[in-house]
């Protein structure tokens, strides 16, 4: 079925406590919007609409990077202002459409939910998913008596909620408080419309207390999947000064040859995160073939890596690189690297390992022809 849909993302949200806006907050690699934004236009919607702050514009663009088919206009003082900006940006659309609106902080919609509300759209004036009340419900004051409400036929309304356009702009256009509306089907409930209830999900939850960011990261998290990739890196010895190893330099008698600054600890490093996300290897994102990369810091190639994997909504969890060689002596340096490699990957010094070992004279590190790298790397992205 055709519909558009308008996502509320324009409150300050105080009450989720101290810091960002609720929708900028970021939960399991992405933040709340692109939660709510990528649910709607997965689940169909041809047209979705971001009611938001204009000022929040950079904000906007970044939190939606590479999602295509929304468009923003500004918000209003209140909601419902805000909803009407949002509908008046769907002038383009048929007038009767069904359009859903949702709250930017209900992340984990599904689209069985979308299916459940546009349906039920068909013989009603809107659509809402609720939830029953489990809770006993009580009437008073804290730390006074309080009495007993029935709570057989009530129901805690949710979002998405759906209705023809011309339908709830007309509704709208005909309230006249004095209360504020706080949410779309009371708005078509007072003007005389039919507004029917469909099952809602517990996992529709909106985000309002600090506390509920807390469990929505454990829920966001049950989407995500660890990875781990494996890299190995080795570069012939020839004559020099220095050495650059895990993105330190090193004084040294001799250096290590190849393209770039040949720091086989972080080309080991970056192939192990390419490789947990299976990106390939270093040479397909940075061809020895190519001149720009003559001499390049190799810190360049690590993030790139760790970018790819933020790009995909993902995370690095460790690291753990070993040297291999007999000189130089890497303890005296391995703090060093640690920092290093810490601040690059922007990960605590406890997710970063740095070992080496010799290979007690045997083979092409033993004879101290080259130096030896291998890394291992955990990621953690979406499924
Ligand atoms: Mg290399």
């Amino acid at each position: 079925m055709t519909f558009s849909a308008v996502i509320v993302a324009a409150g300050s949200g105080t009450r989720a406590g101290p810091g960002q806006a609720k929708q900028w907050r970021v939960l399991a690699g992405k933040t709340v919007l692109r939660w709510s934004a990528e649910a709607l236009l997965a689940g169909g919607a041809q047209k979705l609409v971001i009611v938001a702050d204009p000022e929040a514009r950079p904000q906007l663009d970044e939190a939606l990077d590479g999602l295509a088919g929304w468009t923003t206009t500004a918000g209003g003082a209140t909601r419902a202002l805000s909803v009407q900006a949002g509908l008046a940006a769907l002038a383009d659309r048929a007038a009767d459409e069904p359009v859903l609106i949702h709250d930017a902080a209900r992340p984990f919609l599904g689209a069985a939910t979308i299916v459940s509300v546009l349906k039920a759209l068909d013989d009603a004036d809107g659509a809402i998913p609720a939830l029953p009340v489990a809770d006993t419900l009580k009437s008073g004051a804290l730390d006074s008596s309080v009495v007993t409400k029935p709570r057989n036929d009530l129901w805690r309304a949710q979002t998405p909620q759906a209705f023809r356009r011309d339908r709830l702009l007309a509704a709208y256009a005909a309230w006249t408080g004095p209360d504020e509306p706080t949410d779309d089907g009371q708005v078509v409930e007072r003007h005389g419309g039919r507004v029917v209830v469909v099952p809602g999900n517990p996992m529709l939850m909106k985000l309002t207390y600090p506390e509920d960011f807390a469990m929505a990261e454990t829920l966001a998290g049950r989407a995500r999947i660890t990875r781990m990739g494996q890299g190995f890196d080795a570069h012939r010895w020839g004559p020099g000064e220095s050495v650059w190893l895990c993105g330190v330099e090193i004084a040294h008698d001799e250096t290590l040859i190849g393209h770039s600054d040949a720091d086989a600890g972080l080309h080991a490093l970056t192939d192990a995160i390419l490789g947990a996300i299976g990106e390939g290897d270093i040479g397909d994102h940075f061809p020895p073939t190519d001149p720009q990369w003559k001499g390049a810091a190799s810190d360049k190639f690590l993030i790139h890596a760790v970018n790819l994997v933020r790009q995909r909504g993902g995370s690095l969890v460790n690291v753990d690189v070993t040297l291999i060689c007999e000189r130089p002596k890497i303890k005296p340096h391995r703090a060093a690297m640690r920092e290093r490699l810490a601040q690059i990957l922007d990960l605590p010094l406890d997710r970063v390992s740095v070992k080496a070992t010799t290979t007690e004279g045997m083979g092409f590190t033993g004879r101290g022809e080259g130096l030896a790298a291998q890394a291992i790397a955990v990621v953690e992205t979406p499924a």
